[in-house]
Order: C-alpha cells, then structure tokens, then sequence
C-alpha cells in the first residue's frame, strides 16, 4: 500500500520546506519535491502543513481516582486524540500498594488491549517501592516501561517518601530509566485542606486556594535536589507555576539534566476560572491547580527558551454530573482532572504559533519531537524522516472552528475551553500509514493501536 501525500509544506522540528511525502504500508519511504511516483492512494495538501503526529506523554483514560473513573476509556479517548492530531500517547499504568510492578502493568495493558485506535505506551506509577522490588525496576525498562511516575503528594493513596524516591532515582540511574516527578508538598497541602474545611470552607476554589505555588515551588527543588545528589536526569510533569519554572531554569542554568511539561490548561486558564458561578468552579478542580493570571506569561517564556520541553495534557477527564458533583459540599471530594487530549494541538497552535510567542517548528518540537526524545520513541516517532512511521497530520491552518463539549469526541459532558473559537484544524491524520481521521470524521479502528516499547536512555 502506498500513499503519496503531495504538496503540502512539510514541518518538522528543524525544517519548513514544500514537498512530497511517499509512504509505504507503515513508514515514510520518501520525501522529495513533486515526486512523479505511482500510489495507491494521493492527499493533496498544497497550502497545509503535514506535521508528524502529535505525542502526549501525559495522560489517565479508564483510571480510577477517588471512588470514581476518568470518563474516557482507551476507546473513546484515543479517538478523541486522533481528532485532536494527536497519533501516540504515554498513559500511567498504577501499581498499588502490595502489588508488584508487573502487576501494575499488566492491568493497564489489559484496560488498552483491543480498545486503542492509536499507538500507546506506558510509565509506571511506583506507589510502594520496598527494597525487594527494585529489581522489577530493570525489568519494566526491559519491557519498553522506561519511565516510573511517583508523587510527593496525596499520602496514603499515592504518595512516597524521599527515601524510596531516592532508591527509585538510583535505580534508575543504573538502567537507564526516566523518574516523572508529581511535585506538590502533600503534607504542607494536608494540613490546609483540612484547616480550610474545618472552617466551611467547601467551595471548588478553595482546592487552588489550599495548593499554594510555593508547595509546588518546594517540590520541584527538592525533586531536582534529589536527583542531582542520585545522579540523574529528572522529568517534572504538569508544571503550572512561575516559581516551580523558577528551580528547573536555575538547574538547568547549572547545567543539571533537569525537564519539564506544562499544559495548555495553565497557558490558557487561570485562578478566574474557580470563582465561576455555582459550582462551575469544579471543572477546574486538579492538581496542581489553574494559577493566578501572570504564570501563563512565565511558561510561554519557559516553551520559548527551553525552560520547558514539552507539551502534555494530564487528560483525565470526569463529568460533572455524577463525578464532580461527589464534592458539592466538600472541594477535597471533587474528583481532580480535566479533559484535554483533543484540544492541545489546535490550542498551540491558536494561542501559540498564531500570537508568536513559540515558532512553528517549536510547536512541533514540544508537542512531537520533544517528548518523543526524552521519552525513547524517536526517530520511529516524533518527526517526518524516511523510517520513521507514517504518522502524518494534515493541518489546515486557517480553517476556524469553536471548541465545545457539543462537538467534541471526548466523553465528557463539558470543555474547559467552551466557545473558544480557533484559527488552524486538523484535516487528515494517518496512524502508521493508514487515514484514521478524514474530513474530521475517524475512520480507524478500535484495537489498531500498538503498544510502544520504549528504549532506555542511553
Ligand atoms: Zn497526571
């Protein structure tokens, strides 16, 4: 099966160039300038970008937080992720207390198996890491499980102490895995959660109000502190405040291995968002919360300079009927996620690419190439190479359209970014050579998705 996408103006994290691009059953075979080439199958995409497909490393369908689930399960989100441009994702597979990390592993390989319409691999979440397990540390980097998740948050359900995060560093120092760090001060957090409600306190804004940036400020550094005593890189994920920015530059300006993610949701909302009326506040409601207006600035500033290496959504969407709705009378019950995984290209590039504060090639960077690097997926994906797979967005870049739960394809009865009107769509998406999105409809298949197995940093 051969395709020919032609015409259009190619864009990789390094290159803007006009030309035609060959693919071959699964992968890129050529690219040239107007290949006289026999295809099965012709896209014309004169005055569209084509743009390798998006990567988000950073995303929960089918998890269960706090007595509910993430609505979108690995069907119905990986579509909406296609819709959104976007061809591979990084979910978090959970190990629980008493479970060994295969365990953990193999529930969500199951929770993906049969369902997913687009590429998927995982990082681990370590809740419990006794020094016996270790060991299945080097094993999941075999598997293609190169990067562990913990958190300095939420005691007793997720959270680690420094002392196994410390271990979990050094392992991964010897096999060349990735540590994601949740970086909020959960017991400085604890403590004004429960202040806050022991004075009536209940409302959806007093959850940003309890979290103050300083507590993410806090763990950033002591996460990048960590890692330097260990000896290795270190991978923030969801950074929302200026201050946290603040430690990951100074340790970069130091020349120490240290990355961070942001997300759209914290360069295009803010604190305002929480004081909506009623209990609308609640679609807002995760952590680290939506900050006060100022931030955004910092972070586009950090996307720019390379502060900030990637783009990821923490899609982890709940409704607000029957699921947001558990903390009416109580902020610390309302379930903490967002839906974003098919808004994040057309945000970028809207509010990013449209208003100059990042280039075009950038945009591909932190929303492809970028965490297709750090997190051991490229060259096979993250840009437009011979070899590399046919993982191609056609994206028209003046086509409007609004953004609303009314139309979108998550399965998630409202959008953060309701109303929202933005310049540049996607068009065509192909998944490893074959069209799954066509004119905005999908055309793909539940269960095509592959899993990833990722390399090891080297
Ligand atoms: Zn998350």
């Amino acid at each position: 099966m051969k395709t020919l996408i032609k015409n259009g103006t190619v864009v990789t994290a390094s290159d803007i160039y006009r030309g035609d691009i060959l693919i071959e059953d699964e992968k890129v075979s050529a690219i040239g300038t107007s290949l006289a080439l026999e295809a099965d199958r012709t896209i014309e995409a004169s005055d569209k970008y084509v743009l390798p497909g998006g990567i988000d490393v950073h995303t929960h369908l089918d998890m269960p937080f706090g007595g509910s689930t993430s609505a979108d399960d690995f069907e119905s989100g990986t579509i909406a992720a296609a819709h959104g441009g976007t061809t591979s994702i990084v979910d978090f597979a959970i190990q629980y207390k008493g479970q060994t990390l295969r365990q953990g592993w193999e529930a969500w390989m199951k929770k993906a198996e049969g369902k997913a319409a687009i590429d998927y691999g995982f990082h681990l979440i370590i809740t419990d890491l006794p020094e016996k397990l270790e060991p299945e540390m080097d094993a999941m980097v075999r598997e293609g499980v190169t990067s562990f998740k913990l958190f300095m948050a939420y005691r007793g359900v997720l959270m680690l102490d420094d002392g196994s995060i410390f271990r979990a560093l050094l392992k991964a120092g010897e096999n060349g895995g990735t540590i994601c760090m949740h970086a909020e001060n959960g017991d400085v957090i604890d403590v004004l959660v429960r202040r806050a409600l022991a004075k009536g306190n209940t409302a959806p804004k007093y959850h940003a109000l309890t979290r103050p940036p300083r507590a993410e400020a806090e763990a950033t550094h002591r996460a990048i502190c960590l890692a330097e005593i260990a000896r290795v890189p270190i991978y923030i994920v969801h950074l929302s405040a200026a201050e946290a920015l603040e430690k990951v530059a100074e340790a970069r300006d130091r020349g120490l291995p240290a990355y961070a993610e942001t997300c759209p949701q914290y360069l295009f909302l803010s604190y305002a968002n929480y004081e909506e009326p009623g209990f609308d506040g609640a679609k807002y409601v995760m952590s680290p919360p939506l900050r006060e207006k100022g931030n955004e600035e910092k972070l586009w500033r950090g996307l720019a300079g390379n502060d900030l290496q990637a783009v990821s959504t923490d899609h982890c969407p709940f409704c607000m009927k029957e699921q947001k709705e558990l903390g009416r009378t109580d902020f610390s019950k309302i379930p903490n996620g967002a839906p974003g995984i098919e808004t994040r290209m057309h945000l970028m590039h809207d509010g990013g690419v449209r208003t100059g504060r990042i280039s075009l090639n950038r945009f591909v960077e932190l929303t492809s190439t970028s965490p297709a690097k750090i997190f051991g997926l490229f060259p096979k994906k993250g840009t437009i190479a011979p070899g590399s797979d046919a993982d191609v967005v056609v994206f028209d870049p003046e086509k409007k359209h609004t953004l609303s739960a009314k139309t979108h394809h998550m399965k998630v009865d409202y959008n953060p970014y309701e109303g929202r009107e933005v310049t540049g769509a996607v068009e065509t998406v192909l998944s490893r050579g074959k069209v799954i999105i066509e004119n905005g409809k999908f055309t793909g298949k539940a269960g095509s998705g592959q899993f990833l197995k990722r390399k090891p940093r080297t």
